[in-house]
């Protein structure tokens, strides 16, 4: 796909852009639907990359309290409480930047199979990872990997030093070749231009595959992290990235991620119209606050909005 192409998509006028990406949405997809997963920190804190949006890196000081990895008790007893939310997809996350070691493996495996005893989903995002790993998680029944592009190639050395935008394409390339479906989005308002997004954009609908679900995330501004001082988002622009996504991965599912908390709920259902077709609930996603559950199981019943189990 040319990179003119994304960017004819993604510049035209707002309100043609959403009715074409609602056309597309009914297309493909039961619009009457959603996804409603929750992310369960299996992990968190003192996280040695230094993403600057994130509370969990060690670079920076966030008053987050590191927390030991959680037993498989622990998970599944979250798991249960998710589910009586309404959700029916767990995502696992570990603030690791690989994930490797037989017995770190074996430990997530285990979760997943208790989680999976629920009758829920279960993907993770445990960091970089190699195809044997892949496949490993693969025959444990897991059903996503979540790698975030997070932003352009160019944008990428303002935000993360540790490791390489190829480095990310690998661990994505390790999921498409081990046949594991893949979660792959991008993090809006860390100062990068349109530019930026329509790059990003373009690198993910022009991957071999495209992922099964791509998350857009408002950036919620953390303090202690360098991004805590950036302005919120506009709406319009979170509105316009999904209408694009939907329009250039017309299968994908696409998350309104992180930010709903900052949403109102018109500005969420303009979303929703736009295209995307999947939520995170629970107070909290990983350790930034988000929507109540209650508001949300009202806002969907509003919107006529069912969970696609
Ligand atoms: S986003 Fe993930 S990899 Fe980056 S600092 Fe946070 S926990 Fe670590």
């Amino acid at each position: 796909m040319k990179i003119e192409k994304v960017r004819e998509i993604y510049n035209k006028p707002l309100l043609k852009l959403v009715y074409e990406a609602a056309t597309v949405h009914r297309r493909f997809h039961d619009s009457g639907k959603i996804k409603i997963s929750t992310l369960i920190s299996v992990k968190t804190g003192e996280c040695i990359e230094d993403c600057a949006y994130c509370a969990q890196s060690v670079h920076y000081d966030t008053g987050i309290k590191p927390q030991e990895i959680l037993t498989v008790a622990e998970v599944v007893e979250k798991a249960i409480k998710a589910k009586e939310s309404g959700a029916t997809r767990v995502c696992l996350s570990t603030s690791w930047r690989n994930a490797e070691g037989d017995e770190n493996i074996e430990n997530i495996i285990e979760m997943a199979e208790g989680v999976r005893k629920l009758g829920m989903d279960v993907c993770c995002t445990l960091g970089m990872i190699n195809k044997e790993n892949v496949a490993k998680l693969l025959k444990a029944g897991i059903t996503g990997y979540n790698h975030n592009l997070d932003t352009s190639r160019n944008f990428y050395p303002e935000i993360i030093t540790t490791r390489t935008y190829d480095d990310r394409l690998e661990t994505i390339n390790n999921l498409i070749d081990a046949g594991m479906p893949y979660c792959s989005g991008g993090i809006i308002g860390m100062g990068e231009s349109n530019e930026d997004r329509i790059s990003l954009l373009h690198t993910v609908a022009s991957q071999k595959k495209h992922p099964f679900n791509f998350p857009v995330n408002a950036l919620v501004p953390v303090k202690g992290t360098p991004l805590e001082n950036q302005p919120l988002v506009s709406v319009w622009e979170i509105v316009r990235i999904i209408a694009a996504a939907r329009i250039l991965m017309p299968e994908t599912n696409i998350s309104l991620a992180a930010g709903r908390i900052n949403m109102t709920e018109e500005a969420q259902a303009l979303c929703f119209l736009a295209g995307a077709n999947s939520v995170f609930i629970g107070e909290k996603l990983l350790t930034t606050a988000n929507t109540k559950i209650e508001d949300d199981v009202r806002l969907f019943e509003v919107l006529g909005l069912k969970d696609r189990a």
